[in-house]
């Protein structure tokens, strides 16, 4: 397989970033999953946009999104698939343990994964750790995932893909990696950025394609919502069928399987050449 390292498309095997990357030492960096089809990035221009805003977030130079285009353009051509998700690294660069940031300028990674189309429903669990809806972080996405991590592996311990948190004021927030949106009385909210949740990609196009409201929620809405869905990069528009011991009947409900079949249609068009 064929990366983007330093400027130049590269054998995965033998490409090397530095033990020293503060990227590993400290997990400052940042990152973006866009989902490539038939060799076509979608939505690439907004990716790149909270890439650069990421960048800001961390303090970090903003990126070169002349070179990040062309990376991606060449690792996708290098790595011919029908569907994968191309996944954009970059971090604060190689410096001397207890520096501040690297010395070398930041390093930048490009490489493609695959995946596969999501499965219309899945189950999610609530987990007890919140999001802190007034962090440092907070919006950005940081390759400092490990809280994810966690939360993810406690989803899979309880049979499902996907753990989600409250924030510090008992609010619905989001994921590990996806935003939620849950319908009631026929109408779809989701959190508001505030919340704490990352402005996800999806998230803004099915609410802008639905006409879903950003309205704050309290955790245990997901008791009473007469639907529920995840949105994200790699899930599109995903039903939810159990949420920790509810199961909801007859998921993707009639709400959920339309704002599925508006993403599909919508999203088919190049929105982002
Ligand atoms: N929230 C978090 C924490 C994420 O990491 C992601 C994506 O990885 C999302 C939400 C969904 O964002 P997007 O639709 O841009 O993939």
């Amino acid at each position: 397989m064929k990366i983007w390292l330093d400027g130049a498309l590269r054998d995965s095997e033998s490409a090397r970033v530095s033990v020293f990357d503060h990227g590993l030492t400290v997990g400052d960096g940042i990152f973006e999953t866009v989902k490539a089809v038939d060799g076509r990035p979608f939505a690439l221009t907004r990716h790149l946009d909270r890439l650069t805003l990421s960048a800001r977030g961390l303090g970090l130079p903003d990126p070169d999104l002349d070179e990040v285009r062309r990376a991606c353009a060449a690792v996708l051509e290098a790595n011919p698939v029908p569907l994968g998700r191309l996944r954009l690294t970059y971090t604060g660069g190689h410096g001397p343990l207890g520096s501040d940031r690297g010395d070398k300028g930041p390093t930048l990674v490009v490489a493609l994964g695959g995946t596969t189309r999501r499965p219309d429903t899945t189950a999610v669990v609530t987990v007890p750790w919140t999001r802190n809806e007034r962090g440092a972080l907070t919006g950005l996405k940081t390759t400092s995932y490990a809280e994810n991590v966690v939360a993810l592996a406690r989803a899979h311990e309880h049979g499902a893909t996907e753990a989600l948190f409250g924030n510090t004021v008992g609010q619905l927030c989001e994921g590990t990696g996806s935003n939620v949106f849950v319908v009631l009385d026929g109408e779809i909210h989701t959190p508001p950025l505030h919340s704490g949740c990352l402005a996800g990609i999806t998230r803004h196009l099915v609410a802008e394609w639905t006409g879903a409201k950003e309205t704050d929620l309290p955790l245990d809405v997901l008791r009473d919502a007469d639907e529920i869905f995840l949105t994200s990069t790699l899930r599109d528009v995903q039903a939810v069928h159990r949420v920790d011991e509810r199961e909801l009947s007859a998921a993707p409900g009639p709400v959920t399987a339309k704002a599925m079949r508006i993403f599909d249609e919508r999203s088919a068009a190049d929105i982002d050449p």
